[in-house]
């Protein structure tokens, strides 16, 4: 299959992208997150075909990318006020709500759960595309499953290259990790998935939230849990990563003294000058956490390499979207993170 690359600034390409979607084809979608794997929803066979492509466990659901919040009703049922009120003050954006699904929407892409996720995504051009199609799309993160999500269309042509039909290139993703996952099936909401919209921001939204335990700990794969995604080893490169936190000072006098040839570290922009010799990669700026989420998974694909032994991480601290990038960092480390302020 010879994969099409469509840009964004091409009449065309919305009408092409609708029509291969529509047929049952597969097509990379760029999205203000991350690049999504992207399918007609509601056709098993066409969202049979994002599994195949990606390798992603079945029991692992797909988001439904709907094209404006009234979308909602056709997919979704017994909708609280809740959801409204998020649509009204997130959407379109980074924020995907989990609600109870209607019967339209096949066993396959809920992997048989009897909710559904849905979310507008805030790419003009990708909601053309849903509803020039007339059909909701299903689009998980567009990278192997498992390896660190594609966040631009040559990240993408990397991985799918001969294997789908069509990617369409609308540049790098604004945010840069997927979006913040909401359950609002419970009362208070329980978050899934930290993203670009901030726990801060729902908590002034909705009052009240409770934060999943696979947000901040290991899952073990054979445990239930809420959202499936969250217990699968995700966003890593091939070698060993390991987080080191603690002051800047403190860290780099750790991995200095631990730091071997096949090494590398991935750290701050203020923090190059300290790893001197030892291969840093920076992945944005501390001062700007959006800078962090923006960089963090093309440094990670970089840093994907056979040749290379172990990977030491810096992590920002605190909330707001350093929350999330914590989370796909804790991830990709399988929650291995040594306190330098321990280490004497
Ligand atoms: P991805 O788009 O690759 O980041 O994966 C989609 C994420 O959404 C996965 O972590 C899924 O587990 C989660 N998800 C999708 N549908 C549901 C659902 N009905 N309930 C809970 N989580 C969901
Ligand atoms: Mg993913």
């Amino acid at each position: 299959m010879n994969t099409r690359i469509l840009p964004a600034d091409s009449a065309e390409t919305a009408k092409t992208a609708a029509a291969i979607i529509r047929s049952g084809g597969l097509v990379a979608i760029p999205t203000e997150t991350v690049y999504g794997l992207g399918a007609n929803g509601l056709n098993p066979e066409a969202v049979a075909k994002i599994f195949a492509a990606k390798g992603r466990p079945q029991d692992n659901p797909l988001i439904l990318h709907i094209s404006c919040a009234e979308e909602m009703e056709r997919f979704c049922q017994q909708i609280p006020q809740s959801a409204y009120t998020l649509a009204r003050h997130f959407w379109p954006g980074p924020l995907t709500m989990v609600l109870p699904a209607k019967s339209c929407v096949p066993a396959c892409t809920t992997a048989g759960l009897s909710t559904v996720a849905v979310r507008c995504p805030d790419h003009p051009l990708t909601r053309q595309i849903i509803e020039l199609a007339g059909v909701p799309i299903a689009a998980p993160s567009a990278n192997i499953s498992g390896k660190p999500s594609t966040t631009t269309a040559q990240h993408v042509l990397h991985d799918h290259d001969g294997r789908i039909d069509a990617i369409v290139d609308g540049g790098p993703c604004r945010v840069g990790v997927e979006s913040t996952i909401v359950d609002l099936t419970e009362d208070p909401p329980r978050l899934l998935r930290p993203g670009g919209i901030t726990p801060e921001q729902l908590i002034a939204v909705l009052g009240d939230l409770t934060v999943d335990k696979a947000v901040t700990a290991q899952i073990d794969r054979d445990a239930v849990v809420k959202a499936p995604g969250m217990k699968y080893r995700h966003y890593a490169p091939a070698c060993q990563v390991v987080i080191v936190a603690g002051s800047r000072e403190k860290a780099a006098r750790y991995i200095r003294s631990h730091w071997e040839t096949g090494d590398r570290v991935l750290c701050f922009e203020e923090e190059l000058p300290l790893y001197e010799g030892c291969c840093p990669l920076s992945y944005g700026t501390e001062a700007d956490a959006a800078t962090l989420s923006a960089g963090l998974f093309s440094a990670l694909r970089e840093l994907d390499d056979p040749s290379i032994r172990r990977v030491y991480a810096r992590c920002p601290v605190g909330g707001g979207i350093a929350y999330a990038v914590q989370n796909r960092l804790k991830k990709a480390a399988a929650f291995h993170i040594i306190n330098a302020e321990e280490w004497v």
